[in-house]
Parts: C-alpha cells; sequence; structure tokens
C-alpha cells in the first residue's frame, strides 16, 4: 500500500481569526489528553453534503462535490497535519443505491479502512428533507452490522443545508427541531438502541452549513440561523466525543472477513443452553423425583 501523504494543513489559514483560534485550543485540548492523531470516517447517503463537510471542515477543496452524484467510486482519505497533530478525515461512497444499501460499497469502505482506527463517525444527512423511512434505518443498521453497535458512541449525526428555509407554517427552530427528533429516533432504531440507554448515552448532532451563501457573524466566522458559528462548533462536538471514554474502532481483519460483530455474542448460546440443562433442568428434575418419592412415601403410611 502507498504511504500515506500527510500534507500540513494549510487550509485552517484560511478561516477567520476567530475560527482559528477555536480551532487551535481545541487541537491543544486533544493533545493535552495524549490525543495527537484523529480519524474521522464520514458515511451516509449519496448527495448529502459528505464530501462538502469535508471541505469545510479543512477549509480546502480537497475533494469533489457534486449536485450529479458523481462521486468518487472509492473511499479517499486526506491527512492533514499541524502542530504535531495529524487529523485525517476518510470520505466515503454514498451506501445506497436504487433504493437499497449497496452492499459492495459497504464492502469497499471495509476493506478500504482495514487496519485503521476509527475515532468518530460522522454520519451526515440533509436537514432540509421532510421524512425518515425504513431505507434510513437500514444504512444505520448496515453500518451498525458492519462495525459494531459501538461505533456510534463514536458518532455524531451531522445535517447539511443547516440555513434552509423551512415550508410556511414552520419556524425554522420547529423544524430544526422535529427534523433532528426524526433522525435521531431512526438512527436510535437502527442501532437497536433501547430510549433509555440513549438517553444515558446521547449521539450528538450538529448543524452545518456548506453553501458560499451562509451567513457570517461580525468576525467573518460561518454562521447558522440560531448564530453560532459551525465549524468550531462542530469540532468541539468531535473532541467531546474523542474524549467521552468510549473506546476507537480498530478495522482488524476479524471485523473485515468476520461475522457481524454485533452477533459474535451469539457464538456462546449452545455454552449457555448446556448451562442451564446441567445446572437448572437437571436441578429441577431431581426436585421433581424427590418429591414424588417424598409423596408415595406419605400415602404408604
Ligand atoms: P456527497 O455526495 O454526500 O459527497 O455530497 P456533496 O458534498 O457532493 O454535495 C452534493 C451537493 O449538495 C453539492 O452540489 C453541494 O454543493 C451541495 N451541498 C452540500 N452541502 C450543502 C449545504 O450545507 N448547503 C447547501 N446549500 N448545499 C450543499
Ligand atoms: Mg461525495
Amino acid at each position: 500500500m502507498a504511504a500515506q501523504v500527510v500534507r500540513e494543513w494549510a487550509g485552517i489559514q484560511q478561516f477567520p481569526a476567530a475560527t482559528q483560534t477555536k480551532l487551535l485550543e481545541l487541537l491543544g485540548k486533544l493533545k493535552q489528553e495524549n490525543v495527537s492523531t484523529l480519524t474521522i470516517l464520514v458515511m451516509g447517503k449519496g448527495g448529502v453534503g459528505k464530501s462538502s463537510t469535508l471541505n469545510s471542515i479543512l477549509s480546502e477543496r480537497v475533494v469533489a462535490t457534486s449536485a450529479f452524484q458523481a462521486e468518487p467510486p472509492r473511499p479517499i482519505m486526506v491527512s492533514r497535519a499541524r502542530a504535531g497533530f495529524t487529523l485525517n478525515i476518510i470520505d466515503t461512497p454514498g451506501l445506497v443505491e436504487a433504493g437499497y444499501v449497496n452492499d459492495q460499497v459497504l464492502d469497499l469502505i471495509k476493506r478500504f479502512l482495514l487496519n485503521k482506527t476509527i475515532d468518530v463517525l460522522l454520519y451526515v444527512d440533509r436537514l432540509d428533507a421532510y421524512r425518515v423511512d425504513n431505507l434510513d434505518l437500514q444504512i444505520v443498521k448496515a453500518i451498525t452490522d458492519s462495525f459494531g453497535k459501538q461505533i456510534w458512541r463514536r458518532g455524531i449525526v451531522a445535517l447539511t443545508h443547516g440555513q434552509m428555509s423551512p415550508p410556511d407554517g414552520l419556524s425554522y427552530d420547529e423544524f430544526a427541531s422535529k427534523r433532528s427528533a426524526a433522525i435521531l429516533k431512526v438512527v436510535r432504531q437502527g442501532i437497536g438502541m433501547r430510549k433509555s440507554e440513549f438517553q444515558k448515552t446521547p449521539i450528538p448532532l450538529v448543524l452545518v452549513e456548506n453553501s458560499g451563501r451562509c451567513n457570517k457573524n461580525e468576525s467573518d466566522e460561518k454562521i447558522l440561523p440560531n448564530g453560532e458559528a459551525w465549524i468550531p462548533g462542530l469540532v468541539h462536538k468531535i473532541t467531546e466525543v474523542v474524549l467521552n471514554g468510549s473506546q476507537s474502532i480498530l478495522v482488524d481483519k476479524k471485523l473485515v472477513d468476520g461475522p457481524n460483530p454485533n452477533e459474535r455474542g451469539k457464538l456462546f448460546i449452545p455454552l449457555i443452553l448446556a448451562f442451564q440443562y446441567f445446572f437448572v433442568v437437571k436441578r429441577i428434575e431431581n426436585w421433581i423425583r424427590t418429591d414424588i418419592r417424598k409423596e408415595r412415601r406419605s400415602k404408604r403410611f
């Protein structure tokens, strides 16, 4: 495999000074915690803004974006270094084709990730869509089946087109919170998480606006309709997820070739059944036998 080219992160200087300061502060916080490399895996349907979000985070036009779904057919990792810190972002092709999760694309992504460690999963969708459906559920399930449920402890949901205008009759806040709740619900269901579990370890959601027409604040930072500068906000969420005490996901051969990681526990089922037979069923049988014997004896008298 060709060595990965790590270039200096020049794009950081393209950000307004206020954003640069916040980003360097966050990277410093990670280094303080001995995190000097960060690998972010970007996944989602085609055309939702995965590549655009990668470009926005790096402030460079590194990967091609397209309104017509002409995505690169394979994953690509972009690496940038800054002050002893390396940021890797892996852009992937859309997971859906002709209304189905494309297993070949998923396989391609898994193979590409072999021997890499994923620190953060950025699951991208659009804010300006009105429905979640079974396909969304299938995508989340497919990601969970491929990398294990625990990848979502490192997950962030990013909704692009954060500056959209909601349909008549709904305020922006109302629309954004309804859409966010609907997406998070389908994500929770796709992972197979109980509500209580989700409340304990919720998956953060961020809004993103990749368009060049994004509004800016007085410090020239791109802001969402709520006035928040979203790039530092997203990087802040990323650092929180990295430092939340959960494990990164090492994509080893077992994960790529092996059975569904969520079903590995099922190998123990025969053992558990045998245990139950000898220690529970046998015992109950003995009790019953003793009971019958006692009964007979008492009848004799
Ligand atoms: P991908 O297929 O998921 O990688 O999506 P792309 O990044 O190629 O984006 C698809 C199209 O949506 C492109 O025309 C982008 O310019 C556009 N796009 C992506 N993100 C946003 C966003 O946040 N706001 C707006 N207005 N357009 C976006
Ligand atoms: Mg793309």
